[in-house]
């Protein structure tokens, strides 16, 4: 394999970490990071914390810089868009017309935010890429009220920031615990309270009819006939899979880049998906999934890489899903797949100065989820004792050790 050409499409986390554990595990050959934008690699997480609070400037989001690629003889083609992959001829082709031949391509093109079903000239807001987060930021500085459309993750971060800059902030979602397709009904309804307890008000359990106006004097109309005149709109309704350059290439694509357990997309001989655009075969599940997640990302893009430079042992992977979410006081940590759970029970108090669990247990009593507020100490514990198979009762034992240690007997050795 050592003189082979892996060319990486997609220059972001999934791609950055394929080509640094390609070096890391000792590919010698060429290595191309392609990406649509003219930046250089940048983290996509703090876009809608600490970037958009003005906290960071853009130097502290790179992933990697000009200096690292040359150390790590990382070939980067920035503002390149892929829009055809030719596996018989090996060779994706881009926007411009150039060519790329490989050996192996990993496609790691991501996901985009949903587009916005209404359209003004100016004031909405998507919030995924550098240039996204930019111009919110520049609008937020303003003031005013936002209306922030959607509550989950993305929305509720936003949500989050923009009142920490001191806006008024609305929130509007459909569901009435927006949460729940991640958390379930009853724990999500406790992030509806989180953001009311911050003096978010919130409009949940109703639709936008439409949006008019433009920046500075926007206008948001609910199903029920109400009005909410905002400055700014953010649009959170979710992301698809960048998948569609891909079209009539021969991959399966179904919602993403169809993939066996090792990461190798269905339909084409020497390719890979990694991070948000793979829809991969988890053999834990017995199902494929897509995660819309930075760590299954930053894992799946080793897991890859790993096979590719050692095909004669493919590693499957099988992750133990986890994402962490930041919105006012709460650090919310999430391991395993909570709404799929039957049964759960909580430890502490989801409320003020909280630090909390969640326990989620299936019909059989194992453990299959947590979730934990201010609390990483107990959400690794949770994290290896679902890897481990716990049942529900160990882990309320684990953790409630862990809550309440046993105290030094007086005059010993501390
Ligand atoms: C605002 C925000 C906050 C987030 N916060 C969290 C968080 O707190 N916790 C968490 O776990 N996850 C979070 N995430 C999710 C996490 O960032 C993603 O899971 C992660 O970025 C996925 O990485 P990726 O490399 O697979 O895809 P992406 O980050 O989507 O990157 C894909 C890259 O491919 C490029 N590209 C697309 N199409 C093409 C093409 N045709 N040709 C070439 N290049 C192309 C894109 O420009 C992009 O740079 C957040 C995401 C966003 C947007």
């Amino acid at each position: 394999m050592s003189g082979r050409t892996v060319l990486l499409v997609g220059a972001s986390v999934a791609g950055v970490r394929a080509a640094r554990a390609l070096r890391a595990q000792g590919h010698a050959g060429r290595i191309v990071l392609a990406g649509a934008e003219p930046h250089l690699p940048y983290d996509k997480p703090p876009l809608s914390k600490q970037f958009l609070a003005g906290d960071w400037d853009t130097e502290r989001l790179l992933l990697l810089t000009e200096q690292e690629a040359r150390d790590l003889d990382i070939e980067l083609r920035l503002g390149s868009r892929a829009v055809e992959l030719d596996p018989t001829g090996h060779l994706v082709r881009f926007e411009d017309g150039a060519e790329c031949g490989y050996d192996v391509c990993v496609v790691a093109t991501g996901a985009a935010a949903r587009p916005s079903p209404w359209q003004v000239d100016s004031g909405l807001h998507l919030v995924r890429s550098l240039a996204d987060a930019d111009a919110l930021r520049s609008d937020l500085a303003r003031g005013g009220h936002v209306v922030v459309i959607g509550a989950g993750f993305i929305g509720a971060e936003t949500a989050s920031t923009a009142r920490a800059l001191g806006c008024e902030v609305t929130v509007v979602d459909p569901s009435l615990a927006p949460m729940e397709r991640v958390l379930g009904a009853e724990l999500g309804k406790l992030f509806v309270s989180l953001h009311e307890r911050h003096g978010v008000r919130t409009r949940v359990g109703r639709a936008v009819r439409s949006v008019t106006g433009a920046a500075g004097s926007l206008a948001v109309t609910l199903d029920d006939g109400e009005i909410l005149r905002a400055c700014t709109v953010v649009v959170g309704i979710g992301a698809v899979p960048n998948d569609d350059w891909l079209a009539g290439s021969g991959l399966r694509l179904a919602d993403g880049v169809l993939c066996d357990e090792y990461g190798r997309a269905v339909g084409a001989e020497g390719v890979f998906a990694a991070g948000d655009v793979a829809r991969w075969f988890h053999p834990g599940h017995q199902e494929h999934l897509r995660v819309e997640h930075w760590t299954n990302a930053v894992d799946q893009a080793a897991t890859v890489a790993h096979t590719i430079v050692h095909p004669e042992e493919p590693r499957p992977y099988a992750p133990v899903e986890y994402v962490w979410s930041d919105q006012y006081d709460w650090k919310i940590q999430i391991v395993g797949r909570p709404a799929t759970a039957t049964q759960h029970t909580v430890i502490g108090m989801f409320d003020e100065n909280a630090r909390a669990v969640a326990l989620f247990g299936d019909e059989a009593g194992r453990l299959t989820a947590a979730v934990t507020v201010n609390w990483p100490r107990v959400l690794l514990e949770c994290r290896r004792l679902v890897a481990g198979g716990s049942t529900l009762d160990a882990a309320k034992r684990r953790v409630d050790a862990l809550a309440h240690p046993p105290v030094p007997a007086p005059g010993a050795a501390s």
